[in-house]
């Protein structure tokens, strides 16, 4: 059958994959331990499951609601950005959509196509490159210096630069690295991309994921023309463990962001109406809960970097934000085990998930061949579990 040739060469979210692949095995009876996607294992807060039952209860179940996201939510979502971001929006300046992911694909849509160049520092999570590809436009990879902490600096973005560069993709704290730009670097960035005019997609969904010293500035915090060039991407799944709701939301030029709301009121029109009343509760109700979360997360966070680190041949950076391990696991290519030769981080994911029955998501579709990527918004039994099979297989 002949396919669009922009759709053709999409690949399947490597995320989503390896995790249906486990949920499989595991509804065929086989005790997994899974690191694969990166889900907070926590349930919706109460008093964000009341609002939607609410929102059912009052009827709040129709069409009824504009395209591009509720009056109501696009408020809660600006005093967010002023009071967490110090950043000041419109209402026509904000498009709610139905996750984070779909408003990262309009806004990509309607920005970029073909003859553009789009800027993607790796690793980058799996969805940048097939959105960017959908909208016709070339990605552009650029890679960290060996010992930056997977970071890009502002002269490897001028760099890469060319005529043809639409934009850049940032994602602080990142998926699926853990790494943080530090408030200079954004800065540093932020002026090379002033100077090009290049549009800077900043994705912040784990903004509030941070440990130690790490400390979030949204890029377009750092001056007028700066913001008048940069689309905020976040969302509510990370933050208040909604990843079930599908609600993510997007700031920026109005230019943008109304043709991404155009573009959405064709395919989706508005999101959920029930989430979205959700989701009006989860930014303005207590934040206790998420203070919970993220103290929860710390302790996972020290429990895996401490066990990987005992296991011979990994090599580990110690992530500063959102709830991922990246280890390079290239020590161990030309080793055998249970019959099998690790030759990719590929290799290394199926051996772990059938031998070790732990899912692990592989580095290629992140751009990281040496690597792999452990989520652990999962139990800290469970983190005990996994790295201790993973180790076993390897020993
Ligand atoms: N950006 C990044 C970096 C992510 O890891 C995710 C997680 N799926 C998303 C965006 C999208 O999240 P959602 O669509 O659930 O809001
Ligand atoms: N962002 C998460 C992950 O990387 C969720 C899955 C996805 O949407 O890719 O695992």
């Amino acid at each position: 059958m002949r396919l669009s040739p922009r759709i053709a060469g999409i690949s399947e979210s490597a995320t989503l994959a390896i995790t249906s692949r486990a949920n499989e095995l595991k509804a065929q009876g086989e005790d997994m331990v899974v690191f694969g996607v990166g889900e907070p294992d926590f349930i919706t807060p109460e008093h964000i499951r009341q609002a939607a039952i609410d929102a059912i209860n009052d009827g709040y179940t129709k069409y009824a609601t504009p395209a591009s996201g509720i009056a109501e939510l696009k408020a809660a979502i600006i005093e967010k950005l002023k009071s967490d971001n110090g950043l000041e929006y419109k209402p026509a300046e904000i498009i709610v959509s139905c996750g984070a992911k779909h408003s990262l694909y309009n806004v990509i849509l309607a920005a970029c196509s073909e003859g553009d160049e789009v800027l993607l520092p790796s690793p980058y999570w799996v969805s940048y490159p097939e959105q960017v590809r959908a909208s016709g436009a070339d990605v552009v990879v650029i890679d960290p210096e060996p010992d930056s902490g997977f970071r890009v600096t502002a002269g490897q973005v001028r760099a890469a630069a060319t005529e043809r560069t639409r934009a850049l993709i940032l994602n602080s704290p990142s998926n699926p690295t853990g790494a943080v730009y530090t408030p200079e670097q954004l800065e540093a960035i932020a002026e090379v991309c002033v100077e090009k005019g290049i549009l800077v997609i900043s994705d912040e969904v784990y903004e509030n994921l941070l440990y130690g010293d790490a400390v979030h500035e949204s890029i377009a915090g750092f001056g007028p023309e700066i913001k008048a060039l940069t689309v905020v991407v976040n969302g509510v799944s990370k933050t208040y463990a909604m990843t079930g709701w599908r609600i993510g939301y997007a700031a920026g030029p109005q230019e943008i962001i109304g043709a991404a709301g155009r573009l959405q009121s064709h395919s989706t029109s508005g999101p959920c109406s029930i989430s979205q009343k959700a989701a009006v509760a989860a930014l303005t109700g207590p934040f206790e809960p998420v203070i919970e979360m993220v103290k929860e997360f710390t302790a996972r966070r020290e429990l895996i970097c401490s066990m990987l680190d005992e296991i011979d041949g990994m090599k580990l950076a110690r992530p500063d934000g959102a709830f991922y391990v990246f280890p390079d696991i290239s020590a161990f290519f030309g080793r055998t085990v249970g019959g099998r030769k690790i030759e990719s981080a590929m290799d290394f994911a199926m051996i772990c998930l059938e031998d070790a029955k732990v899912a692990l998501v592989p580095g290629e579709p992140f751009g990281a061949p040496n690597c792999v990527r452990l989520s652990y918004a999962t139990s800290r039994e469970m983190i005990e579990k996994g790295v201790q099979r993973i180790a076993r297989m390897l020993a």
